[in-house]
């Protein structure tokens, strides 16, 4: 599987890849983990929002893994509530 870019779903390449379902499913490597903020990241908005399963493609079952480790993390002060007010 080629490296993606988790923002634009682009590969190096550049080519548009439409992803088909959850990535967690299809990579068994990817581990939900509430102390991996890097990964995370990916899943909320500019203003710290959790982003909707239906925007990420993300299947039911890690949709609540990731939500939980993002409030997890949240906790831990490792993720943002919410963006600093400008
Ligand atoms: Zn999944």
């Amino acid at each position: 599987m080629p490296d993606l870019d988790y923002e634009t779903n682009k590969t190096d390449s550049g080519y548009n890849t439409y992803q088909h379902g959850c990535r967690f499913c299809s990579d068994n490597t990817l581990v939900i983990d509430y102390k991996n903020p890097q990964l995370l990241r990916h899943f909320i908005t500019e203003r710290g929002k959790i982003v909707s399963h239906r925007n990420t493609r993300t299947c039911v079952k890690h949709q609540r893994a990731i939500a939980t480790a993002i409030k997890r993390a949240r906790t831990l002060a490792l993720m943002p509530f919410t963006a600093i007010g400008k």
